[in-house]
């Protein structure tokens, strides 16, 4: 089976593994790729999608797997145009790709739907903004466009808002667009993934992920420097309340919208004292969620994909591990504000207890392993336990070292 996969960072390594180590035989190509992923998949080397689009018919490409988000809305669409050129698509067409691209299009959605979520309202200037905001702390504010992660503000006061507010509404630092002003929500924070096939899905096993820099939760932002992922993440009733009251009407939505959706579909929810509510959608695997679910995956995912990409949701070809799966993130020195490459990376060839996905890595003229971007490479090990699943990836990845290297000490340490 021949597949090509979009992207080129650790959740595109997890996902050709994956597709790799199914019992079915692949032939895998990536593009862009890396050097790293090349090992597994073929680096693809055209200028952009309508190029794309003709190398896989050429090659005769059965399945596109998309890892990356951009594209699904870059230009006609990724899966629209695998659609016209008659090549089967892991990955949503781009109308679809507004519920992760558009947050107010996301909003009216689910409240459309009747998908619980925080009460929200759509701005277009700095007055509409603060009439909707109306002196209620703290308050969540959302710029609604592309905004590399810095597009959302928990503000806990007046003083906060205000400065999110000049920045995003009056000198425009994300460029135009609107604004939602939403409701703050308190609780633990999961991530569920599905599988969607028109009006079937499949829920992977649950994860969390962990967004900051530091330990606790504190400091900067950043793409998440590790996540865990169990079945034991949630209990089995909080698991089917979120089935029913999001999950369903999800499907069901995208069903009557017209919305065709085939591909994995990401639920960022809050657990919040009032019950499950959404946060977010994103239109694919989360990284590094990815890298701690996809091991536990078993059975035959390339035949999964290409069978749901065609319209026929074979949910009996998986099944899931039972157990916990720990990754860890390693970030190069600088992390997030900046990065750092060029820094060689040693005693990979010693971890013999972990996977090792990498994302910011690439081969030096020596042919060492050097950094190469914030998140370097992701740590991935499992066990029966949590503690047993920590413990195993932390021992692997002191193992890797490489100048600067920044990574969390808490990751899966507490339940929630
Ligand atoms: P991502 O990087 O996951 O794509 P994003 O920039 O698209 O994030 P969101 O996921 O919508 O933005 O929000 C980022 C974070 O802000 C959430 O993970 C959550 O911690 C916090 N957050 C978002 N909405 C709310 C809310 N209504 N109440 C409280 N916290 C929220």
């Amino acid at each position: 089976m021949k597949i090509l996969v979009v992207g080129k960072g650790g959740r595109e390594h997890a996902l050709i593994t994956a597709l790799d180590e199914s019992p079915v035989d692949t032939e895998l190509f990536c593009f862009p790729g890396s050097d790293a992923i090349e090992s597994l998949a073929s680096s693809v080397q055209v200028d952009g999608l309508d190029e794309l689009i003709v190398w896989m018919k050429d090659h005769e490409i059965e399945l596109c797997v998309a890892g990356e988000e951009s594209y699904l809305v870059k230009g006609e669409g990724l899966a629209n145009l695998c659609e016209q050129a008659g090549i089967p698509c892991w990955g949503p067409h781009k109308q679809s790709a507004q519920l992760e691209a558009s947050k107010e299009f996301a909003k009216e959605f689910m409240l459309r739907h009747g998908i619980p979520t925080g009460a929200a309202s759509g701005c277009a200037d700095i007055d509409e903004a603060r009439a909707a905001i109306n002196g209620q702390y703290p308050t969540v504010l959302k710029f609604d466009g592309l905004a590399a992660g810095k597009g959302v503000a928990v503000c806990p006061d007046e003083a906060s808002a205000e400065e999110f507010l000049q920045e995003v509404l009056v000198e425009r630092k994300f460029g135009d667009g609107r604004l939602l002003v939403e409701e703050c929500l308190t609780g633990p924070e999961v991530s569920i993934f599905a599988a969607v096939c028109d009006d079937e899905y499949l829920i992977f096993t649950p994860a969390r992920d962990y967004k900051r820099i530091g330990d606790n939760d504190e400091g900067a932002n950043t793409g998440g420097m590790g996540a865990v992922a169990s079945r034991q993440l949630i209990d089995a009733d909080m698991l089917a309340e979120i089935e029913t009251s999001i999950v369903k009407p999800t499907i069901q939505g995208l069903v009557k919208d017209d919305l065709p959706y085939r591909g994995y579909l990401y639920f960022g929810l809050m657990l919040t004292p009032d019950g499950p509510k959404i946060i977010e959608y994103n239109c694919r695997f989360g990284d590094p969620e990815c890298q701690a679910v996809m091991p536990l995956v078993q059975g035959d995912i390339a035949s999964f994909c290409l069978s749901a990409a065609k319209g026929e949701m074979k949910s009996e070809l998986l099944s899931f591990d039972e157990g916990w799966s720990v990754c860890l993130i390693l970030a190069s020195a600088g992390y997030p504000a900046s990065s750092r490459s060029g820094d060689v990376i040693s005693g990979l060839e010693k971890v013999d207890g972990a996977r090792v996905y990498h994302a910011g890595t690439k081969r030096n003229a020596e042919g060492q392993w050097e950094t190469n971007g914030g998140r370097v490479l992701a740590v991935v090990a499992g066990a029966e336990d949590r503690l047993g699943a920590v413990d195993a990836a932390y021992a692997e990845l002191t193992k890797v070292k490489f100048d600067g290297a920044q990574n969390r000490s808490d990751i899966g340490r507490m339940h929630f």
